[in-house]
């Protein structure tokens, strides 16, 4: 067997398709959020304005967040030194989830290194232990809770993303008492739509079957205290399991979930993903901490936030661009070409400094490929006028499609 033939073949393939990956050099810079400076293979380092982050409210650069983290460097070192189980349970982990836990109003909360690795823990776990567990999964979630259900071995069923009769068509299937777990996030990050979520509990209730949310776009951003959609629509008390980021709009890093102790304390003791890593670096916790402590008081960078992305979508309306439609802080605008798409990226940040990474197969379906905006508080109306001048232009250039 020619083995490097066979890598460099595969990699061949994904360049035909324009869907190879290039990952964007960037050095964030502190206080200078969303501007960072961009490393180019064949030009000299330049600043741009960083128009995709998922450091939606740039807490990755707040004092308070970095203030956290440079104390408790100093006061606990670098790493945890173990595994939670041995030896590496520092006190930062231990407020963390208890903090989390208050937020999502759950008797307990566990960490995990990343949200993706929550997703894969918990719903690998959770279906593998209980008898005869039959999952139903909607069908754009995340490749964490696909992987995760996948190495639960359990019986899966697939329902229409947000389609609540197709949930309960498929629930009626099965008698009332056999284990049952639905699983589904509130805001679906590659549409920005929200998931019906009261009404998908309602259906499950009705059929005996646990609920598990997925609130990784939506901690820190919604809800009086921004523990996510569930809060602000009243409902965190109707899911079984409510997991998170602390990555995202957090701007830190590490996963988690909350819930019942007996259910926490499950995960814990029968999840390997969890049980055989290092944990989360005191640092990583102590600045978790801060930040959600901090936006639990400051509802008004949430609102904000809100602003500055309806300000966006009709910013890009009025200009006659794809905008597509969208109810949360998450701006899609469609390209529809796999080529263009990266094309149009290109130009942006060649062009006009600025940067937004192509979305494309298989993160959305083929046809549908997209620039993917993520207005921050921090994205004011000048960014705004240099980011619709610089998209009708490269539009123009490329002849892509304007709005219907
Ligand atoms: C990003 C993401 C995750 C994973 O979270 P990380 O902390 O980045 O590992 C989980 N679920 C969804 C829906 C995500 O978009």
């Amino acid at each position: 067997m020619d083995y490097e033939n066979f890598f460099k073949s595969q990699i061949d393939g994904l360049k035909r398709e324009g869907r190879y990956r290039v990952f964007a050099d960037l050095e964030r810079r502190v206080g200078e959020f969303p501007t960072a400076t961009f490393h180019g293979e064949d030009a000299p380092p330049k600043d741009v304005t960083v128009w995709c982050s998922n450091d939606y409210l740039g807490m990755g650069q707040h004092p308070v967040v970095i203030g956290s983290m440079v104390d408790s460097l100093h006061k606990c070192g670098a790493g945890a030194g173990g595994t939670r189980n041995i030896s590496g349970t520092n006190h930062y982990h231990v407020m963390l989830e208890r903090e989390l836990a208050d937020l999502h109003g759950k008797e307990a909360s566990l960490l995990f290194t990343s949200g993706y690795i929550s997703n894969e823990a918990t719903l690998s776990t959770l279906p593998r232990i209980l008898p005869n567990c039959v999952v139903f999964s909607d069908a754009l979630n995340h490749n964490s809770m696909i992987e995760g259900i996948r190495h639960s071995g359990a019986e899966k069923h697939i329902f229409r993303h947000n389609d609540v009769a197709h949930l309960d068509a498929l629930l009626s299937r099965y008698p009332k008492n056999q284990p049952k777990l639905v699983a589904f996030e509130s805001v679906y990050s590659m549409d920005g739509d929200i998931a019906p979520i009261k009404e998908l509990c309602d259906v499950a209730d009705r059929h005996g079957a646990m609920t598990y949310l997925d609130e990784v776009h939506a901690v820190g951003m919604y809800g009086q205290r921004g523990a996510g959609v569930a809060e602000r629509e009243g409902v965190m008390d109707r899911l079984t399991v409510i997991e998170g980021t602390l990555g995202k709009a957090y701007g830190v890093m590490g996963g988690y979930i909350t819930g019942s102790t007996a259910l926490v304390d499950c995960v814990r003791s029968f999840a390997p993903s969890f049980i055989f890593t290092t944990s989360l670096a005191p640092v990583l916790a102590a600045g978790a901490l801060a930040s959600v402590m901090f936006l639990k008081e400051h509802n008004e960078i949430r609102i904000r936030h809100q602003e500055r992305a309806a300000t966006l979508k009709r910013r890009l309306a009025q200009a006659g661009l794809p905008v597509m439609p969208s109810v949360s802080h998450i701006v899609p605008l469609l390209v529809g070409d796999a080529h263009l798409c990266k094309q149009a990226s290109d130009d942006l940040l060649r062009y006009h400094d600025i940067y937004v990474q192509p979305i494309n197969y298989p993160t959305v379906p083929r046809g549908t490929e997209r620039l993917r905006l993520t207005p921050t508080p921090f994205h004011d109306d000048r960014k705004m006028d240099h980011l619709v001048d610089a998209l009708l232009s490269v539009w123009k250039n490329l002849e892509l499609k304007r709005a219907a």
